[in-house]
């Protein structure tokens, strides 16, 4: 429907015909709220069709093309017959086994093809854990600043997330004593997210060592999601809490994708790595949903986790570049705390040192206010805190080139100054 289509309504009756109390909408897919990330995407790609100059720091993805050797192996799989027909709901054997050496190397166990799923994208391997480990009434703890989709996935589910506050002052890690007093006979799984969107945070091994033991000792199901494995900085080892703790084998499932590693969002191609009955059990989940993963996208994600690692590490280090730049030029502006990020491609600000002022006339109360005002004013676009658990915070993406984060946060700089 477009808005100037005069002869469609443009709302819908909050009732069916049939009934006058029954929402239209089913309750489970009527309470999901829109991705504030994205919503922030779209504002700011519309002010820039209107023609307006805006530096978006909203989006989460590289600004890389996919690296070439990758693409190759996609058009070269294009005209392979073998791949125009379906294949096996859970991957093709050899990603599965590429992925399963790539998880065994990581964490030092030993993985079998069979306990690895390819998935439409990080977010279905996301939407799956949940909805394969979790009944109603279950409580999930979550480490707020969180990932937005992580709330909706696990509601999803029947579930309850109970979110976990980590603030600035504590590197936004949660610690042993925040977990154990959120603990319930109710709670059934932990997510762990490092590197972390939205606050760039990797925890120390010390860190996952002594949560994942934490979760050993009170049978909790670690879902962790390790997507921005990759992408650390300042020599910070990536940890898996497998490697970690590895007697948590048997009640963790390891959450992974292409996407930010290989510059490769829009091919959608994620997996999920757990025990084998749990795959097999989200296996015949996906049999129903999707199916399998685009045989081409699954052949090219093949040739990423398989081939050379330097343009890895090229994109690594323009992020690591970038990360340097933007940390040191969002420390100028006025009222905000701007810790040094070491992983992923995210800075997270605590703004709460410019909320209750008023900005161009307008009263700023919120990271929301904060956020649009940034956005009408300076035209730099950014995600309020309120989206992942944190109000008073900004998340700048700091994929974009030098030039653009030089401009956005010198506009921020001029917007705030007091
Ligand atoms: N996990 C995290 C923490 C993410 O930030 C994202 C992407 N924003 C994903 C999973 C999903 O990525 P995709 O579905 O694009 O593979």
């Amino acid at each position: 429907m477009t808005t100037d289509d005069a002869s469609t309504p443009m709302t819908s009756p909050q009732t069916s015909p049939h009934s006058e109390e029954r929402p239209r909408i089913s309750q489970r897919v009527g309470a999901i709220e829109p991705s504030a990330t994205l919503a922030v995407d779209a504002t700011a790609k519309a002010l820039k069709a209107a023609g307006r100059p805006v530096i978006g720091f909203g989006a989460g993805e590289p600004d890389f093309p996919t690296p070439s050797h990758i693409v190759d192996a996609a058009v070269e799989a294009a005209q392979d017959p073998r791949n125009h027909r379906y294949s096996a709901t859970a991957g093709l054997p050899e990603l599965k086994q590429a992925l399963a050496a790539s998880v065994a190397a990581t964490t030092g166990l030993e993985i079998d093809p069979a306990q690895v799923l390819v998935t439409n994208g990080g977010k279905q391997a996301v939407f799956q854990a949940f909805a394969t480990l979790l009944d109603p009434g279950d409580e999930v703890l979550l480490p707020a600043p969180y990932w937005t989709t992580y709330p909706e996935a696990i509601r999803q589910a029947g579930a309850t997330e109970v979110p976990v506050l980590a603030g600035v002052d504590q590197g936004y890690v949660p610690t042993v004593e925040q977990l154990e007093a959120a603990r319930t006979e109710r709670t059934r799984a932990l997510v762990l997210c490092s590197p972390s969107n939205p606050t760039g945070a990797v925890l120390t091994p010390e860190q996952v060592a002594a949560i994942g033991r934490w979760a050993l000792e009170h049978g909790i199901w670690v879902v962790t999601d390790e997507i921005y494995q990759s992408l650390t900085y300042d020599g910070m080892p990536f940890t898996s809490v497998l490697k970690a703790v590895p007697e948590l084998a048997g009640t963790t499932v390891v959450l992974g994708g292409v996407a930010k590693s290989f510059a490769m969002t829009g091919w959608r191609v994620g997996w999920m790595v757990g025990p084998a009955d749990v795959i097999k059990a989200a296996s015949n989940l996906q049999s129903h949903l999707t199916s399998h993963v685009n045989n081409i996208a699954q052949r090219a994600a093949l040739a990423a986790v398989t081939g050379p690692t330097g343009p890895v590490e090229e994109m690594r280090e323009a992020f690591d570049r970038r990360r340097r730049l933007i940390v040191e030029k969002l420390s100028q502006v006025e009222g905000f705390t701007v810790p040094t990020p070491t992983g992923a491609f995210y800075v997270f600000p605590d703004v709460s040192g410019v909320l209750g002022r008023e900005i161009r006339g307008r009263a700023v109360t919120t990271s929301t206010d904060l956020a649009t005002v940034i956005l009408e004013e300076a035209e730099v676009a950014a995600v309020p805190g309120e989206a992942f658990g944190a109000p008073g915070h900004l998340r700048f993406s700091y994929a974009l080139n030098d030039d653009d984060i030089v401009e956005g946060i010198d506009r921020v700089i001029a917007l705030l100054a007091p």
